[in-house]
């Protein structure tokens, strides 16, 4: 492709984008295809001489494009939203024109002081206090919520063993890591237990009550049983908005407690985080900016494309002394005099993109007000939801509605009712007619996901795509109806009834 070819194809894929994403709401949300369709429509073999790039394109739109699940559209409800704003785009666009690597200082100076900046920015509206972005604080750009909460593991663990040299020097720091114990919640994100996998250390998932709120009680308890056993509890995940039902662990609590065993604290806000930039969510946040680090994925509730998750570290020297190796080619005078960083130096990888700059191209765009409005959006739309879902009488709402994301399922007794003779098991009975219901609503042109809270079926609602608006949301709403006079009809329960009187 010569650069005059390029120009043109670039045109035509900034008229696609917007073409796309004006009109996504007019498609099906998922693809009607089956596993493996595409290996029967494209060649199993690579094109030996070079193809017309407009045959690529036309095999993208016949062969890729209904294969896609359009995660922008507002009929998307499943797990939690991924970014998208026109101005983030471009800054994919110029991220992908510079092509650069900033692993350090030297290799492009603006892409590591732009992150600085934005870091800040971000920080400043989320209500963070300075110690974690300035200082011996750190705000830097990782590739997900699973990076931050590996990278922060392996500062703790290095603080950690450290301390214990400190104590008594004699100390074998490979025999220490097998004692050290990593603590989540039973509802925190999977990314920390896959973390402490990774690293080979031991990881306790603790109860939470029955809101899905981690207590310090527990932690604790857990604690004092650990170290009894001779094991040395070093980090805990508190997380500020779960996955499955966006609850909020007792965060002040956690911190105390953890401060006071000398255990590193982590906030896991990578969803619910982004609410922060209203002020109006703040005194949901109590006790965050006492952790040791903390991360929240812009790229998913707040408009920048992922990959962006920032984390914020109070001792970023800890992180840089568990991991930074500095070969001589990547030595330069600059960093020799300490007058910058290698951002390397704090993540797995060497290189890295210039992410940055699709943060500054949003916040920009947006202003701290823009992005408010965004946010206060999903709220009004989810409100109004919850109003109908609520008039309606058959639900039960299983979550505190804090954010975006409510969970429902149909009442117990609704199901008994339809059932031709009462169940024997109640909940089994609820369960699989929920889980019914979530079937037919992903056949029905809308897609959500189902969960477990403490062995009952909930359906959970996200309302927070781009193109979420109150058309969409009556929409979803209107198939949930719809589907749930279906699933409730006698004929159909009759069945359900005696399958699972059956099975009891
Ligand atoms: C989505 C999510 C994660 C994982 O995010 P990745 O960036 O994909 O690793 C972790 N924690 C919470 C609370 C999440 O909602």
């Amino acid at each position: 492709m010569n650069a005059e070819e390029f120009r043109k194809f670039a045109h035509e894929a900034v008229d696609a984008a917007v073409d796309y994403m004006e009109n996504i709401n007019d498609r099906p949300v998922r693809p009607a295809v089956e596993p493996n369709y595409l290996r029967d429509l494209l060649p199993q073999q690579p094109p030996a001489k070079p193809e017309n790039f407009q045959t690529v394109i036309d095999d993208f739109n016949h062969v890729i494009m209904p294969g896609m699940t359009h995660w922008h559209s507002g009929k998307f409800c499943a797990y939690y939203p991924t970014g998208f704003s026109y101005p983030s785009l471009l800054g994919e666009i110029y991220t992908a024109m510079l092509a650069t690597n900033g692993f350090n200082w030297l290799n492009g100076p603006a892409i590591t002081e732009l992150e600085y900046l934005t870091m800040e920015w971000m920080a400043k509206m989320l209500g963070l206090d300075a110690a974690y972005y300035s200082g011996d604080g750190r705000g830097i750009i990782q590739g997900s919520a699973s990076e931050a909460v590996f990278m922060t593991i392996v500062a703790a663990k290095n603080r950690t063993i450290k301390a214990l040299q400190a104590k008594d020097p004699s100390v074998d720091p490979w025999e220490a890591a097998t004692k050290l114990i990593v603590y989540a919640s039973d509802q925190t994100h999977s990314c920390t237990e896959k973390a402490a996998k990774i690293m080979g250390l031991r990881f306790r998932a603790l109860p939470t009550d029955d809101t899905c709120v981690l207590k310090a009680e527990t932690l604790r308890q857990a604690v004092d049983e650990d170290q009894a056993q001779g094991l040395v509890p070093f980090f805990v995940t508190a997380t500020f908005g779960t996955t499955s039902t966006a609850s909020i662990d007792d965060i002040p609590g956690i911190v105390d407690t953890a401060r006071h065993f000398g255990i590193w604290s982590h906030i896991d806000a990578a969803y619910a985080g982004s609410a922060l930039v209203c002020p109006e969510f703040r005194s949901l946040a109590g006790g965050i900016n006492g952790a040791d680090s903390f991360n929240v994925n812009l790229h998913k509730w707040l408009l920048v494309h992922f990959d962006c998750t920032c984390l914020y570290v109070k001792d970023k020297q800890a992180l840089k002394d568990a991991i930074a190796i500095t070969p001589s080619y990547q030595q330069y005078k600059e960093l020799i005099s300490g007058a910058v960083e290698n951002l390397c130096d704090y993540q797995i990888s060497l290189g890295r993109r210039f992410r940055a700059l699709k943060v500054w191209f949003t916040i920009r765009s947006y202003g701290i007000s823009g992005m408010q409005k965004f946010i206060r959006g999903h709220i009004d739309l989810i409100t109004h939801f919850k109003s109908q879902v609520e008039a309606d009488g058959r639900f039960e709402i299983m979550n505190k509605v804090q954010f975006n994301l409510i969970c429902i399922r149909i009442k117990p007794e609704y199901c008994q009712i339809a059932a031709a003779s009462p169940a024997a098991d109640p909940t089994a009975l609820a369960n699989l007619t929920n889980s019914r219901l979530v079937d037919l609503i992903n056949a029905s042109g809308v897609f959500l996901i189902k969960s477990d809270l403490h062995g009952k079926v909930i359906i959970r609602v996200v309302i927070g795509s781009f193109k979420s608006d109150m058309l969409s949301t009556d929409f979803i709403w209107s198939v949930i109806k719809r589907c749930t006079d279906e699933v409730l009809a006698p004929t159909i329960c009759t069945t359900t009834a005696s399958t699972t009187n059956e099975a009891g």
